[in-house]
C-alpha cells in the first residue's frame, strides 16, 4: 500500500517548484506563484485517472468525509449505516457532523453486509458509507441499488482503495460521493492529505466552499469573495499537493508491483487447503495492497499471526483484537470519552454500541489476516517470504 516507499527526484522536483516561488497556499497570490498550482493539477490529475466530474483536495482522509458527508446534507442527528470493521477516522468522521455512526456487519467481502444495511435503515437514515477495507470493496451494484431504492446517500470511503476497480469505474466515483486518504501509508502519499470526488456539481461546489471556510472562489479577490454557508478549513497546502502530483503519476507503477507481488504470494497460500481468501464482487478488481485470506477458525488465525510475527514476517495483521479497526476495542467510543459534551441525541442513537453484538464480523475478522504487500521488495525477497509463510501457516494448524 504505502507510496512513501516511492519517494524520489520527481516528488522532489514539483515541491521545489513551490519552494521556489514560496506560495505555499492553494488559492490566491496569482502573481507571486510562477503559474504553479499544485492543488488545482492535482484535482485535474484526479478527475482524469478516476473519471469523475469533480474532485476536490482537503487536508485529510478524514476531513474528506466529513466534507463529503457535509456536502450532501448530512448533519446533526442523522443516522449514517457504515460497517464495523473500517478505520475508527469514518466513525470520528461521522461523529463531528453531529451525526449518528450505526455500525452493521461485514461479510467475507470484508466490507458492508447487504442484509445488515437494509436490516438497519429507519427513518433517520440518510446515508450508507461503504468502507472499501484493505484494497478490496464491497457489492457495490447491490449496495447502489439498497440506495437508490430507499432515497440514501451512498458515500464511499475508498481511502485504501485507490486504483481498485469495480465493473470497470475507479473505487470512489461509483458512490454519490467518494473519498481518498494521501496520508504517509497510504497507495499514494501527499504526507497528509485526501480528496472528494463526485460527479454531482452541487456536491462539488459545496465541497469547494465547506473546506474553506464558506468562500465561493469567484473572482481573484480573496477578501471580497463571498460566504454562502457555513465552513471550515480543510484546505491542503501547495506542498502537500506538490507530493501527490507526483505520487499519482506512479500511480500504475505501483499497482503493477503490487499485483506481481501479491500474486506470488496468493499462489504460494493457495495450496495451503485450510486458506480461503476475502471474496472480490465480481466484476471487481483490487488494488493488491493487502493480500487478506481467512483461516479455519479464530484460534488458528491469531496463533499465525503471533508465528508470522515471531519468525520476523511483518506487516500481516490480526484485527480481532486491533485498537483502530474494529470496533470490539472501541471503549472510548462506546462510554463516550470527549474532551466536550456531545448532543444528547448521539448519545442516545449511540447507545446501541454498549450491548450490540455482532457475531458476523466476529466470525470474518476473527479469521481473516491481511498482510500488507510492499513495493521495496525484490522478486526474491517475495519468493522467500512467501514459501516462509506456507512454512510458519502448516506448522501452526
Ligand atoms: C486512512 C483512512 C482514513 C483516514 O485518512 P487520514 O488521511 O489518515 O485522515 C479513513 N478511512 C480509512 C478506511 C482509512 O484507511
Amino acid at each position: 500500500m504505502p507510496g512513501f516507499e516511492l519517494f524520489g527526484d520527481i516528488e522532489r522536483e514539483q515541491v521545489n517548484d513551490v519552494l521556489e516561488s514560496g506560495v505555499l497556499m492553494r488559492y490566491g497570490f496569482d502573481g507571486m506563484r510562477n503559474g504553479h498550482w499544485k492543488a488545482k493539477e492535482l484535482e485535474n490529475e484526479i478527475q482524469n485517472i478516476f473519471q469523475v466530474n469533480h474532485a476536490q483536495l482537503v487536508s485529510s482522509g478524514t476531513a474528506a468525509i466529513s466534507v463529503a458527508l457535509a456536502s450532501a446534507g448530512v448533519g446533526a442527528g442523522d443516522e449514517v449505516i457504515m460497517p464495523t470493521f473500517t478505520f475508527v477516522a469514518s466513525f470520528e468522521a461521522v461523529m463531528m457532523l453531529g451525526a449518528i455512526p450505526v455500525l452493521v456487519e461485514i461479510d467475507d467481502t470484508l466490507a458492508l453486509n447487504p442484509e445488515s444495511v437494509l436490516q438497519a435503515i429507519t427513518d433517520k437514515t440518510k446515508a450508507v458509507m461503504v468502507v472499501q477495507m484493505c484494497g478490496g470493496m464491497g457489492e457495490m451494484d447491490v449496495l447502489k441499488d439498497i440506495c437508490i431504492e430507499h432515497n440514501l446517500i451512498l458515500i464511499e470511503d475508498a481511502c485504501q482503495a485507490i486504483g481498485a476497480t469495480y465493473k470497470n469505474s475507479a473505487l470512489g466515483s461509483i458512490g454519490d460521493l467518494g473519498c481518498f486518504s494521501f496520508d504517509f501509508v497510504k497507495t499514494i502519499t501527499c504526507g497528509e492529505g485526501g480528496a472528494v470526488i463526485t460527479n454531482n456539481k452541487d456536491y462539488y461546489l459545496h465541497a469547494d466552499h465547506y473546506s474553506d471556510h464558506g468562500h465561493d472562489h469567484i473572482g481573484n479577490d480573496r477578501g471580497a469573495e463571498c460566504h454562502p454557508f457555513l465552513g471550515y478549513n480543510f484546505r491542503i497546502s501547495e506542498l502537500h499537493a506538490a507530493v501527490g502530483l507526483a505520487q499519482i503519476k506512479r500511480l500504475p507503477e505501483i499497482i503493477n508491483i503490487q499485483k506481481k507481488n501479491y500474486t506470488v504470494i496468493r499462489e504460494a497460500l493457495s495450496k495451503v487447503p485450510e486458506i480461503t481468501f476475502r471474496r472480490t464482487p465480481e466484476g471487481g478488481e483490487e488494488n493488491y495492497s493487502f493480500l487478506s485470506f481467512f483461516l479455519p477458525d479464530i484460534e488458528s488465525s491469531l496463533k499465525v499471526s503471533q508465528a508470522l510475527k515471531a519468525c520476523g514476517i511483518d506487516g500481516c495483521f490480526q484485527y480481532y483484537n486491533n485498537n483502530w479497526h474494529y470496533l470490539r476495542n472501541w471503549d472510548h467510543l462506546k462510554d463516550f470519552k470527549s474532551l466536550y459534551p456531545i448532543s444528547k441525541e448521539v448519545k442516545s442513537g449511540l447507545k446501541y454500541l454498549k450491548s450490540k453484538s455482532y457475531p458476523k464480523s466476529d466470525y470474518y475478522i476473527g479469521r481473516n489476516i491481511s498482510c500488507l504487500i510492499k513495493l521495496s521488495w525484490t522478486e526474491e525477497e517475495v519468493i522467500k517470504r512467501a514459501s516462509k509463510m506456507v512454512e510458519i501457516i502448516k506448522s501452526s494448524l
